[in-house]
């Protein structure tokens, strides 16, 4: 009796065992799964590292990835010491950075349909939906007492949208129900040998839309929707397809019953994609995607996701009145369509640093570059026609500062390339009184004669119409102090 006992422990636990093992695959565009060792990788070294990276689940880190020499160099972002691993500090360059990648998301989701709304950072652990919740999520929390109870921290904006959602009346006509927020913070207490610069943090900023769908033809529909808006949204923030590999997660149940919308998603994506696959369902989705970043390091991180929950809508007891009159739960997709907002910053930058080891310049994207256009006055002599130059730039809402610190030159000049300024205007004798001036544009080392006028359209045109915001610090280089690099 005693020994069929314990035979029966085993044989769950390993019934559990054979429950959580992935099975890995390569999907191809034209719908065929191939084991990871029989595929071939040719050209394709990205998704090699990123399946290698995924399979191995190694996620400690033995060396400084180089964006982190970067976001210090450039004076965006640091290290905290006095506050706990993985809570950075933003300078003034890299919180406009930051602002303006929230801007750009939020309003894009806005465009979407997101309906944005702003819930508590922090919940009663004894809550009895959200202790359910959190027993599902394995992952470290922070927590903090008040009075007698206890708190954690949230490590996502789901519980605070679906508690919105639960005392909300929904009638089937409102679905999708979209609802949207950029949690600023969001905390995970990752482990310390994990945590590097900006690409895992303990705090971060995620944009987060839920959407939820009246049934699973609605959810594959919507999911649709929002696996383009994902790619729309990276696109804009300077992240394109060839810099991202996907991961797609799925129960084999769903998979055998939506092979052709699971085809349909990679063959939008346009190349092979790495599939895990789970025998039963151990989450609560039944799909997930990720766009994954490969770094200098050949570490791979999630940046934009999705997924088909279907246990939260009942677990939060969110109802919805169909046409007949009965209640029923919704199916509900998550998504942060560009992913930690830190992360882009962090993928940006590792960028390049991709593009240094192959000689070219590193670079910001336009929108974002702290500085747009430099002006460095040879002399004092010619601060003024400096600054009539910079005043016309400006008025186009254009970053424009002027170098007026008594420096030589060529040490102006070295600083502006230290800083990546795209544009670089040098005034001396020569330039005064004339229409058109010298840049010097950095993408392509070249020097190009443009009057202010035809520069600010330039930079207009590339920019379009991203947000802007205004230069982060003062115009006089003199009057900055240095805060960093
Ligand atoms: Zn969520």
């Amino acid at each position: 009796m005693a020994e069929n006992k314990k035979e029966e422990v085993v044989s769950a636990a390993l019934k559990a065992e054979e429950k959580l093992k992935s099975q890995w695959w390569i999907l191809d565009t034209e719908g065929e799964l191939h084991k990871i060792e029989e595929f071939n990788f040719k050209g394709r070294d990205n998704l090699r590292k990123f399946a290698g990276y995924e399979v191995d689940k190694d996620r400690t880190v033995h060396q400084e990835p180089p964006h982190v020499t970067m976001m210090k160099a450039l004076e965006l972002v640091d290290y905290e010491p006095a506050s706990d691993p993985g809570n950075m500090r933003y300078y003034p360059k890299g919180r406009m950075i930051k602002a303006l990648l929230e801007e750009y998301v939020s309003r894009e989701v806005g465009k979407y349909g997101g309906m944005e709304v702003e819930t508590p950072i922090m919940y009663n652990l004894n809550h009895p939906t959200l202790a359910n919740y959190l027993n599902r999520f394995p992952a470290r929390q922070y927590t903090i007492e008040s009075d007698d109870d206890k708190y954690f921290l949230r490590f996502a904006a789901c519980f605070g949208q679906f508690l919105m959602a639960h005392d909300a009346t929904i009638s089937y006509k409102n679905l999708p129900f979209k609802i949207y927020e950029l949690t600023r913070y969001s905390f995970r207490r990752e482990q310390k040998g994990e945590l590097t610069g900006l690409r895992r943090l303990r705090s971060f900023t995620m944009p987060d839309v839920h959407a939820m769908c009246r049934d699973l033809p609605q959810a594959k529909e919507e999911f649709m929707v929002r696996f383009k808006m994902s790619a729309d949204v990276l696109d804009g923030i300077g992240i394109h397809n060839a810099d991202y590999e996907l991961g797609v997660r799925l129960t084999e149940e769903f998979w055998q019953n939506n092979k052709d919308f699971v085809v349909n998603l990679v063959k939008t994506h346009g190349k092979p994609v790495l599939v895990e696959m789970w025998r039963e369902r151990i989450f609560y989705f039944i799909l997930k995607w990720e766009r994954n970043f490969v770094d200098n390091l050949d570490k791979a991180s999630a940046l934009s996701t999705d997924q088909i929950d279907v246990e939260n809508g009942e677990r939060y007891d969110i109802k919805f009145m169909e046409e007949d009159g009965t209640t029923k739960h919704p199916l509900i997709l998550h998504c942060s369509p560009s992913g930690a907002i830190e992360r882009d910053i962090y993928a940006l930058l590792e960028k390049a640093a991709f593009d240094m080891k192959v000689g070219k310049r590193p670079t910001l994207p336009l929108w974002l570059a702290p500085t747009q256009v430099r002006v460095i006055p040879v002399s004092q002599d010619y601060l003024g026609v400096a600054d009539k130059a910079a005043a016309e730039i400006e008025a186009a809402k254009i970053r424009v500062d002027v170098d007026n610190r008594d420096e030589s030159v060529s040490k102006k000049i070295r600083d502006s390339e230290k800083e990546w300024i795209p544009y670089t205007i040098v005034i001396g004798e020569k330039e005064s009184g004339k229409e058109k001036l010298p840049v010097r544009i950095r993408e392509t080392g070249k020097l190009v004669e443009y009057s202010p006028s035809d520069l600010s359209a330039e930079i207009k045109g590339v920019v379009g119409d991203k947000p802007w915001r205004p230069l982060p610090m003062p115009r006089y280089m003199q009057q900055r102090p240095k805060f960093s690099g």
